[in-house]
């Protein structure tokens, strides 16, 4: 017999539930109005790229110029643009191509192999996205809003409240943008890395926001990421879709056809603990979260994660490790690998990783059960760009406003 473990909660730890009118746990699902972003070409389709040409009184294989110009060689500057007539070119571009994302600063770390990037939107909002070299892949954590609505209490973003929706332009030019500095060498060590053509080659909606909350233009940028003749031609298994677990919303992705990593950040596998950890467990609860997760599973033949940030003495117990497994296994085998992440540390807050003995018992329980388990590094933790770590900071603030939105 081992002595019962303490229990805590982020109640007894003093946080507490924000509400609603009608006494529910506070979520934000709809957008805050705010100044629409300037209207970008990466926003419409193909065909509506075509259409403007023709508004605009231009052939239609501009269109095709112009998506190359952004996509895959990462420009917005008519200057490089020497393909495009010369009359006219600096309107045109900056009416299609406006800039949407001013760099306010980059903080780079592990040896430059990890870059976070802070970036003020049109309206002054900041969000980031955190660039990581590894081994034979390039990975980009992108953000899909300006902060987030689901107020999760042990990540940052979520407690600073949700700013605003981010349009599928500005999610995609966080990736145009990577791939530009990786362009210009300035991913890792130059004299080790700088391979021609080297790009983001995955990307996780990790960043900032909830990205079912934000769900057409997050598609609409994943779609842009995917095309290979007028976008920018990845891979849609090297994209993962992080979600807190908004379930409808799971199953409309799970009828797209588009063969996205999916990932569900469950946390807990009891309602009594999750509720208080995810508050959006008060709308669909984990056995749903699961059943949908399952079904994109099925649907897809896509093998899904599940994200499990391990808390000490809050969610680690080893009880905990064995109901989530057998919750798994009871949907069937080979479906689904756990993903713990050592909590990392968020401004103000008192809880902590789990002792590193628990955390591998906790992996050692999962994995008798059959369950592939990978512990996910905390890469960016000294530079606040690790998972939760995300927010605009008083520094961030003040670095922003003395930076003029680049127009
Ligand atoms: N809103 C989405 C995606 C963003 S967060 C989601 O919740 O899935 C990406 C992952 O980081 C999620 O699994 C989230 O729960 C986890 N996370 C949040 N705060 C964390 C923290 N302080 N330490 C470790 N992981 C954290």
């Amino acid at each position: 017999m081992t002595t019962p473990r303490a229990q805590v909660r982020p109640r007894t730890e003093g946080w507490t539930q924000k509400k609603d009118a009608d006494g529910r746990p506070l979520l934000q699902f709809a957008s805050p109005r705010r100044g629409k972003p300037p209207a970008h070409f990466a926003d419409l389709t193909p065909e509506q790229r075509v259409e403007k040409m023709s508004e605009l009184g231009l052939p239609a294989f501009r269109a095709k110029q112009l998506e190359k110009h952004f996509f895959t060689h990462y420009t917005h500057d008519p200057a490089e643009m020497t393909d495009l007539p010369a009359e006219g070119r600096e309107e045109l571009v900056h009416t299609l191509l406006p800039p949407l994302l001013t760099e306010v600063r980059r903080l780079s770390t592990d040896r430059g192999d990890t870059i976070k990037f802070l970036w003020k939107l049109h309206d002054g909002a900041l969000v980031e996205s955190v660039l990581m070299r590894y081994p034979g892949r390039i990975t980009l954590c992108v953000s899909s809003q300006a902060g987030c609505g689901m107020n999760c209490p042990f990540c940052a973003t979520g407690q600073a409240g949700l700013t605003r929706n981010m349009s599928a332009a500005e999610i995609v030019a966080q990736v145009v943008h990577a791939n530009r500095a990786i362009a210009e060498g300035e991913l890792g060590d130059p004299r080790h890395v700088g391979h021609e053509g080297e790009r983001v080659t995955n990307i996780v909606f990790m960043g900032m926001g909830e990205p079912m909350a934000n769900y057409a233009r997050v598609m609409h940028a994943v779609r842009v990421m995917v095309d290979k003749k007028h976008g920018m031609g990845m891979s849609a298994r090297g994209i993962t879709i992080s979600t807190v677990g908004l379930v409808p919303a799971i199953r409309k992705l799970t009828n797209e056809d588009i063969p996205v990593t999916f990932a569900l950040s469950l946390h807990a596998p009891d309602d009594e603990l999750r509720d208080e950890m995810i508050p959006v467990n008060s709308r669909w609860k984990v056995d749903e979260a699961l059943d949908a997760a399952y079904e994109y599973f099925a649907k897809t033949g896509r093998r899904v994660s599940i994200e499990y940030a391990l808390i000490k003495d809050m969610n680690d117990h080893g009880w905990r490790a064995d109901l989530l497994a057998e919750k798994l296994n009871a949907r069937g085998r080979g479906w689904v690998h756990v993903n713990p992440i050592p909590l990392n540390p968020t401004p103000g807050s008192v809880w902590t990783a789990s002792d590193r003995p628990v955390q591998d018992e906790f992996v050692r329980r999962l994995e008798t059960h059959g369950i592939p388990t990978t512990i996910r590094d905390t890469r960016g933790k000294d530079i606040d760009g690790a998972c939760g770590q995300l927010v605009a900071t008083e520094a961030d603030q003040e670095a922003a406003a003395a930076t003029p939105v680049e127009a």
